[in-house]
């Protein structure tokens, strides 16, 4: 055998590992090789900590947690945006931590899109997450048009999308384009300044859905004059369940009304005068609406502190590292038993996760659990696997494809129905 496919040579990358210390800031269960951390990251220590942290201010506090305490909660949502600025390559002033990724986007589109004479369409592609379309559509009826206003650019191969058929389709009919920076499938990196560019030169603004790219890949929102973009925070970020989600509004944009309003739009010295005509935050707050869900932003607090301290340059470095080294285990082990990667190879566009086609995917899925390996499954035939930087090791990556090799030589995975799980 070749050494670069033995356990010891993982174990050598992983002592080279700059970010190796960073695997203790997590709980990680024994004997279990968790790989779905693009669908929920794990919970570190110091987001649970940020939890206690404000429960306690609750208790001692009570009302006056508002404005006391260590972390005042009325600022709350400021400055978490703040401290995630850096993640998008925004100022502070265009990002905020508020709502989810889907109210976000309802929020922005009914902002942004403005149809006015033929330009009445929003483009799309056929790849994305299906609360995205969902939204986009509900937002078209709103305004009194049907599904057909929505054009979503098709995928050639099913996996990818090519930036110039984007391109093509903006046409003098597009009023709006939502695109995601990362697609959820096959991990595509979308070339963001590139697409921005050609939007506006056509007199179109953009906005992108970085749920899967926030925490594995850097931005550069602002130079990139990206109009607006929103994201979750319970995926690479490793807020938790449901944590609270965020938005980047570009200041070129700053003074424009918020399509949904509420009073926690307000210009904060102002809010508490109570007025019936709203004076919107002069910034990207201005895109809140009510009441920040305090204990759901609460482990955000601790989980970017490790973001800032491992920086998002060597995340991605390693998390590249980690992918290459999946994709060339997986050729050398698995090549004979029928699995197609389907994730771009490349380094550009390629994502923090490995994509796998293969017929019997529901079932590889429930066998490798079983085993112990946690993937997910993407329903018809599709085995996501994402070796994350901040957690996973080589060895975790080596285990993983050893496992899968196991279940398929074994047909470990019969014993199992190739249907999905209620949640997969
Ligand atoms: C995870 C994800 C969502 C989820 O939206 P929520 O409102 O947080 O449930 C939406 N869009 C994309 C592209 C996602 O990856």
């Amino acid at each position: 055998m070749q050494e670069k496919y033995t356990k010891a040579y993982a174990e050598k990358l992983d002592a080279a590992d700059a970010l190796r210390t960073f695997r203790n800031e997590f709980y990680l269960k024994n004997e279990c090789v968790y790989m779905d951390g693009n669908s929920l990251g794990l919970m570190s220590k110091r987001a649970e900590q940020s939890v206690y942290d404000v429960m306690a201010s609750w208790k001692e506090h009570a009302i006056d947690g508002w404005t006391g305490g260590e972390i005042p909660w009325y600022y709350l949502s400021e400055l978490l945006g703040d401290n995630m600025a850096g993640l998008v390559g925004a100022k502070k002033e265009e990002v905020i931590v508020t709502g989810s990724t889907t109210v976000n986007m309802h929020q922005l589109v009914s902002t942004f899109y403005q149809p006015e004479g033929k330009r009445t369409k929003i483009l799309a592609d056929a790849l994305n997450f299906p609360s995205d379309i969902y939204a986009l559509k509900a937002q078209l009826a709103l305004q009194g048009y049907d599904d057909a206003h929505l054009i979503q650019v098709p995928s050639e191969d099913g996996h990818t999308l090519d930036e110039e058929a984007i391109i093509n389709a903006m046409t003098e009919e597009v009023a709006l384009i939502v695109l995601p920076s990362v697609l959820y499938r096959s991990g595509q990196v979308l070339d963001m300044e590139m697409l921005t560019k050609a939007a506006h030169e056509r007199g179109i603004k953009i906005g992108f859905d970085l749920c899967h790219s926030i925490g594995a890949i850097p931005h550069e929102l602002h130079d990139w004059n990206v109009d607006f973009a929103f994201w979750c925070t319970y995926k690479h970020l490793n807020a938790g369940p449901g944590s609270v989600a965020a938005l980047f509004v570009n200041e070129n944009h700053f003074g424009i009304s918020p399509g949904l309003a509420g009073w926690f739009s307000s210009d904060k010295e102002k809010q508490f005068d109570m007025e019936h005509t709203l004076t919107p935050a002069a910034d990207a707050g201005a895109f809140q609406i009510g009441t920040p869900h305090v204990l759901s932003a609460a482990p955000l607090i601790g989980a970017l502190e490790l973001f800032q301290e491992a920086g998002i340059g060597k995340i991605r470095r390693k998390s590249l590292q980690l992918t290459a080294y999946m994709m060339d285990v997986i050729e050398y082990e698995l090549g004979e038993f029928d699995f197609i990667i389907c994730n771009p190879i490349n380094e550009k566009q390629r994502g923090g996760h490995i994509y796998l086609e293969h017929p019997e995917a529901a079932r590889i899925c429930k066998a490798l659990k079983w085993k112990n390996v946690i993937p997910d499954f993407r329903k018809p035939s599709g085995i996501r696997l994402a070796p994350v930087a901040l957690y996973n090791s080589f060895e975790d990556v080596y285990h993983c494809v050893q496992t899968l090799k196991n279940i398929m030589e074994e047909k470990a995975y019969e014993q199992f129905s190739n249907e999905r799980e209620v949640v997969s």
